[in-house]
């Protein structure tokens, strides 16, 4: 969940208890990287909710997700197009496309005080477009899809631990996370207690990141 000032998003819908961490009316919209069940689960029964609709935004993806299209209840889907701002109150998304089995966009979210956080998942390295826009963007916090432990050969679909910490070397954020934590990665984490570069961390469950005015700090 992004929020800044009165503004508040969520982005992706994985969370199967939705309508009891949000009453109705509290989110300004549903931002979704794409379609797979473990990003958007949870709306299959806020749809049925009552009220006003909710608004999600989300990549072009024909497909969607099982019937959700179909039968969209209160959700009010609208595409979003990549590298195309889309303001939601004090937030501007930009959709920058990933690397996924899925049409999948990671956002750069810009606050209207300046602050800057880019969220990058799930994704297999970062399309040229795309690392050459964050190149440029110079975040102040970044998320990105780490799934897996060092793999042998090539990983598919998500990024391993050697190519999320590359990819957060050529973009150069001042503060990252890795997320997307496969279990099999959780073990190996727990066992090599692997060394992570200054200002790059493991992201947990619960974990709130408070940036202000370009410093921020961290509280679990
Ligand atoms: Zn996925
Ligand atoms: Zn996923």
């Amino acid at each position: 969940m992004i929020e800044h000032e009165g503004t508040r998003v969520l982005v992706d819908a994985g969370l199967m208890d939705l309508h009891e961490r949000f009453a109705p009316g509290t989110l300004d919209a549903i931002v979704l990287t794409h379609f797979h069940p473990d990003h958007v689960q949870g709306l299959f029964h806020l749809r049925w909710g009552r009220g006003a609709p909710i608004v999600v935004h989300a990549p072009p993806d024909s497909e969607g997700c099982a019937d959700l299209y179909k039968h969209p209840g209160l959700l009010d889907f609208r595409r979003l197009a990549k590298f195309e701002p889309q303001r939601i109150g004090g937030l501007c998304f930009t959709p920058l496309p990933l690397v996924h089995s899925k049409p999948t966009f990671g956002y750069a979210v810009e606050a209207d005080d300046g602050t800057r956080f880019a969220y990058l998942t799930d994704t297999l390295g970062l399309p040229p477009h795309t690392e050459a826009f964050l190149q440029a963007w110079q975040a102040d916090g970044m998320a990105i899809d780490c799934s897996y432990p060092p793999q042998g050969a090539p990983p598919r679909g998500h990024n391993d631990w050697p190519m999320a910490l590359a990819a957060i070397a050529s973009v150069r954020p001042r503060r990252a996370w890795l997320t997307h934590i496969g279990h099999v990665l959780d073990a190996w984490i727990l066992q090599t207690a692997p060394p992570l570069p200054e200002g790059v961390g493991v992201a947990g469950d619960g974990e709130v990141a408070v940036f202000a005015r370009g410093r921020e700090h961290c509280a679990t």
